[in-house]
């Protein structure tokens, strides 16, 4: 108790020269709040700090507050759309385009031809129509938000048919059950989770059904005896009974995975023309661009779904709207080369093998030794499930047991660099890492074996 009365008062500390120091760089109410926590840390302890520690500590506390959580990281996992780590990295355009658009006034709502009022999703409208084949197109938050106000919009208080086998969970507890239900339709399951036919739909349809939904499964397989029911099945069943065919296509790609020697994975445009009246998908999985939901289908349809109230509590943002229309112009353009992650996906194996190696080769200059090893590159982000690319990557083989700890090293770097472990191994893949990060990469495992 006594000791504590050494300790000195708030105002005393922030008067001290190394405080206005701080102050000149973070402001006043930041120093004083960090000066107020670093006091209240020795009070709490019982023990009084020097004054140059009790110092650090202040920079340190106000530091932290301002050094952003939010920060760019090397990707060298291999997964390509790894959720956690933002999905899909944008093309340079489309990050000059939302930059160009983020401190200014903009035509987000306005129409300068006519002087009147505008509708954001309208901007973005001609070119996913131009693209997909859609009749009317509009955008919204992201793919969970456009496929929980399509049910809300078109099934609120009716029957929505899915086959057993697409009542997946997305991730994040995204629950195909529980959207239905937060969405008002009442879920009617058919088939079993392995097989369901055409004759499984027609035979629940009832004057109460509002609509068929297709799931995409996209992050899981179902392999064996096995059947579902195509799109144009589905389509045929819908239009015969006078119900609506809905799809939540997820991962949402215009491009032919199997020119790229993957699986295949239904194209948007695809869905379209084998007669889904709306679609819902991503815009930040296959299509490469920022975080959005796609709506694309029948006008009416989509008309009467973006003048659901619910619609405005999903509106897109101007900063998404100004990346996705520059993501979309690369389509426009057939400029996928622009596009990193059909670069990633469209690099031979060969090229990241020489890659690989010319990050061996520069640590072995810097005394390191490390191999390269055959291994496999995975999609992820919800799509192409199970989908695997050769590649290879740098093996670093730390003392026995140290793994976990060298992995952890690369992570607390500045940038950080995110790896794997493999057969008590630390795996870096190239096919991840952005064109321009590799000498970041090299620093950081020097650093982390130092
Ligand atoms: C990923 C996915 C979603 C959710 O998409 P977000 O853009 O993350 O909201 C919904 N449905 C399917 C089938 C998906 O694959």
């Amino acid at each position: 108790m006594d000791a504590l009365r050494a300790l000195p008062s708030v105002h005393q500390v922030l008067e001290l020269a190394e405080a206005q120091a701080l102050v000149a760089v973070h402001g006043r109410a930041l120093v004083l709040f960090a000066v107020q926590r670093a006091l209240d840390e020795e009070r709490t302890t019982g023990t009084i700090a020097d004054p140059a520690a009790r110092m650090a500590r202040i920079e340190a506390l106000a530091g932290e507050l301002r050094r952003p959580r939010l920060r760019p990281v090397i990707n060298a996992t291999g997964v390509v759309l790894h959720t956690n780590l933002g999905r899909a990295p944008m093309a340079s355009a489309a990050a000059q385009a939302a930059a160009n658009i983020a401190g200014r006034y903009s035509t987000l709502e306005f129409d300068p031809r006519t002087g009147r009022r505008g509708r954001r999703h309208d901007l973005v409208a001609d070119l996913l129509r131009y693209l997909t084949g859609a009749e009317a197109a509009a955008v919204v938050n992201n793919c969970a938000a456009a496929v929980l106000l399509m049910l809300t919009a078109l099934a609120k208080g009716k029957e929505v048919i899915v086959g057993r086998g697409e009542l997946v969970e997305i991730g994040g507890g995204f629950r195909m059950p529980d959207v239905m239900r937060l969405s008002g339709a009442r879920l009617v399951e058919v088939g079993t989770t392995n097989r369901t036919r055409a004759e499984d739909y027609a035979a629940v349809i009832t004057p109460k059904t509002a609509a068929i939904l297709k799931v995409h499964a996209s992050n899981f397989q179902v392999v064996g005896f096995t059947e579902s029911v195509e799109i144009e099945a589905l389509a045929r069943v819908a239009r015969h009974q006078g119900v609506l065919l809905l799809h939540d296509l997820g991962s949402g790609s215009l491009l032919d995975t199997a020119a790229y020697g993957l699986a295949v994975e239904p194209r948007i445009q695809d869905s379209l023309r084998a007669g889904t009246d709306l679609l819902a998908c991503s815009g930040d999985k296959l299509l490469g661009g920022p975080q959005a939901g796609l709506l694309l289908g029948r006008a009416e349809v989509v008309d009467r779904v973006m003048k659901h109230p619910l619609a405005r509590a999903v509106r897109i943002d101007k900063l998404t709207l100004a990346a996705l229309t520059a993501t979309l112009d690369l389509y426009l353009t057939q400029s996928m080369a622009e596009l990193p992650i059909w670069n990633m996906l469209g690099t031979s194996a060969d090229a990241i093998a020489a890659r690989a190696q010319s990050w061996q080769r520069s640590l072995l200059q810097r005394g390191i030794a490390v191999e390269v090893v055959p291994t496999e590159s995975t999609v992820g982000g919800g799509s192409l499930p199970g989908e695997r690319l050769p590649t290879s990557a740098l093996a670093i083989t730390p003392r026995p047991g140290r793994a976990a700890d060298l992995l952890r090293r690369l992570r607390e770097h500045e940038p950080p660099v995110i790896g794997r472990i493999e057969q008590e191994r630390v795996l870096l893949d190239p096919r991840t890492v952005l064109p321009g990060e590799d000498d970041a990469l090299i620093d950081a495992v020097v650093a982390a074996l130092a």
